[in-house]
């Protein structure tokens, strides 16, 4: 079935939706709702739970659907959904093709498409924040990287497409080689290693410029979780970067503070890929500013003890 594109310029009302499972307190209705109200629009931005394959697989069909038809004008994908929805869509980006995983699926002339904005959300977000450092010097373009599952392949891959290193650690050794065996193909200068995540591997590596933690150690509730080994002291020449936000000062950027280091943790990365989704399925530039605005009054709120573990994409 090949549905007639409105045109999105025109168009005043939009509805979008997130699946994954769980999505208790995701941030992203409360991004979209603010970007949308900002932006002079209406529409809605709903959770759609579902459970994963297979039990999931026909809901999760019958939700895409909905981008096809354009009941939805657009789909925002978290775990454990990221790379199983990709058989339900016709074209999947090129960044999608590399890491394998979207977090956005979108319709573009009549057709179902993935796409990955993590990638480049993590990109401008990490160097934008190295530039207000690093204008007066060149740093070695040397990366580690903490973890291997989705969120590690899009960083990977950022970093290796801006000409970085990348060692890429992870308490299973297989997951990383994994990564490192899908990912090389398209990179092949190399420039692309693995070792387990442990104090005498890591002691073993040259000292990173940059380490980013990709795993969810230190996420609400279990904050005072670091993915960096006991015992282990923080180069005292690294920056740290913690895809984590909430908290928005994990127990890694706090530890990295404390040497004292520079330490980011995850919120510009999100909200740009929000913003960056909001600009595919509308059509108009994001409100960048306001969502920021949201997203700082929000985390806060996530981190009460009345919330519960879920994802908060
Ligand atoms: P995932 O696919 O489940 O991968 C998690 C990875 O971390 C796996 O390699 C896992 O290894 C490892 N891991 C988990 N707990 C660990 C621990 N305590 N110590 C060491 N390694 C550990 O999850 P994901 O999608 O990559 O997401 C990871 C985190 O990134 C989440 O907190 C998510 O919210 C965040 N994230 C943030 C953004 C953003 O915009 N800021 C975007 C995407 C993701 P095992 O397989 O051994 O468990």
């Amino acid at each position: 079935m090949r549905i007639l594109e409105v045109n999105r310029v025109d168009k005043k009302t939009f509805h979008f939706g997130l699946t994954g499972y769980p999505l208790a307190h995701s941030l992203s209705p409360a991004l979209h709702d603010a970007a949308l109200a900002a932006t002079g629009l209406e529409g809605s931005y709903d959770l759609f739970p579902i459970s994963p394959l297979p039990d999931g697989f026909d809901d999760l069909a019958a939700l895409v659907n909905r981008v096809h038809t354009g009941q939805l004008d657009g789909l925002n994908v978290t775990i454990p959904h990221k790379q199983s929805v990709l058989q339900f869509v016709e074209e999947c980006s090129p960044a999608v093709k590399r890491v394998g995983a979207a977090n956005v699926i979108y319709r573009l002339n009549g057709h179902l498409v993935a796409e990955n904005t993590d990638i480049p959300a993590f990109k401008e977000d990490l160097n934008t924040w190295l530039s207000d450092f690093t204008s007066e010097f060149l740093p070695p373009r040397r990366a580690l990287v903490l973890g291997a599952g989705g969120a590690a392949r899009s960083v990977v891959d950022a970093l290796l497409s801006d000409t970085w290193k990348v060692v890429i650690a992870a308490r299973n050794l297989q997951q990383a080689v994994d990564l490192c065996a899908s990912l090389s193909p398209y990179y092949p200068t190399g420039g692309l290693d693995t070792t387990t995540l442990t104090a005498p591997a890591l002691k073993k590596l040259e000292p990173p410029f940059l380490i980013v933690n990709t795993t969810p150690a230190g996420m609400w509730p279990d904050t005072d979780l670091s993915p960096w080994p006991d015992g282990l002291a923080l180069p005292e020449t690294s920056f740290v970067y913690d895809l984590v936000y909430n908290p928005a000062e994990t127990a890694l950027v706090k530890a990295a503070r404390a040497v004292p280091i520079p330490a980011l943790s995850g919120g510009g990365m999100l909200i740009g890929q929000a913003a960056l989704a909001f600009t595919l399925w509308t059509g108009r530039p994001a409100p960048k500013q306001v969502m920021r605005r949201v997203f700082d009054q929000k985390a806060g709120l996530a981190e009460k003890p009345s919330s519960k573990r879920g994802s908060l994409l």
